[in-house]
């Protein structure tokens, strides 16, 4: 209810800004949120900002990376990075500058099937945040070619879609070590769906994964038991959030999901042993 460690700003493809973010958790009587944007931390000095207005607000810095687990992705969030880092701000330019060259490769793919939609708009729709399909697929319905986002990735740009293009991503190991060695905390981000955890998250725990969201969105109840279950079965700490993008009709909204007080205490005392230089 009162915390929720997942979620989007302008900084990526959500609607409201991290002042907003920030303002709204605060009005609604969150305790604590995480600033969770895709490839980006351009979102957090201005959510820093604006909880220092909010005392009773605790605002974690993060991010949310894809991960390279062909042909799928799997998502790792990292709380409590260091915004301020080079080597982490490097990185994310080389993956979001990708998804530039990306985008446009699929505006070719589109284009060479007689669908056109100028960069320069897709870019406008994108604003300051890194280009990802939900952009081009939104250029696809403003241009009248789709009727709807959903449409735009079952005709065109979902996986392996006729005008979908791969991006640059690291490995889920290497993501997990760029969030470590840059002082996050790397937690595994909506894992209900994915195949064999059990061979997959000892490889992850020995990177670095401290975490893993078994709080999300809509989980069920029996969804939320196993995965407890998974996280304490590899001592990874249960976090969870709701993927508030702030789009209507998407279904979700700040604090959707109950987390609890004890994830915070958890995560807050890594962090504290973390900085002592104390790592576990
Ligand atoms: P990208 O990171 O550019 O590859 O875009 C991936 C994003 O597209 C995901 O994070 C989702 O928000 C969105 N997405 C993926 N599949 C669909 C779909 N079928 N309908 C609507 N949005 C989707
Ligand atoms: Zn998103
Ligand atoms: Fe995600
Ligand atoms: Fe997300």
């Amino acid at each position: 209810m009162n915390i929720d460690l997942h979620i989007h700003t302008t900084a990526s493809d959500g609607r409201f800004s991290p002042t907003e973010i920030v303002a709204r958790a605060a009005e609604l009587g969150m305790t604590a949120i995480a600033i969770t944007d895709h490839d980006s931390v351009e979102g957090i000095a201005m959510a820093l900002e604006e909880a220092r207005k909010f005392p009773g607000l605790l605002v974690i810095p993060g991010v949310e990376m894809g991960a390279d687990v062909s042909p799928d992705e799997m998502h790792i969030l990292g709380y409590f990075i260091d915004h301020h880092s080079a080597e982490l701000s490097t990185k994310l330019n080389l993956l979001r500058d990708s998804r530039t060259s990306r985008g446009k490769q699929m505006l070719s793919k589109l284009d060479a099937l007689g669908i056109r939609v100028p960069w320069e708009y897709v870019a406008k729709i994108a604003g300051e945040a890194s280009i990802g399909r939900p952009h081009i697929a939104q250029a696809l319905v403003e241009y009248g070619h789709v009727s709807s986002i959903n449409e735009a990735f079952e005709r065109y740009i979902d996986d392996g879609g006729p005008a979908f293009v791969e991006r640059e991503k690291l490995s889920p190991v290497e993501t997990i070590e760029l969030i470590t060695k840059t002082g996050g905390l790397a937690v595994l981000a909506h894992p209900a769906k994915m195949m064999g955890l059990d061979t997959i998250i000892p490889n992850l725990k020995k990177a670095g994964l401290i975490g893993m969201e078994v709080y999300y969105k809509d989980y069920t109840s029996e969804t939320i038991a196993r995965l407890r279950e998974v996280a304490r079965r590899y001592g990874l700490i249960p976090c969870g959030g709701s993927d508030y993008h702030g789009f209507e009709g998407d279904g979700t909204r700040i604090g959707q999901t109950d987390v609890p007080q004890k994830t915070i205490d958890q995560l807050v005392a890594l962090r504290k042993q973390r900085l002592a230089g104390k790592t576990p």
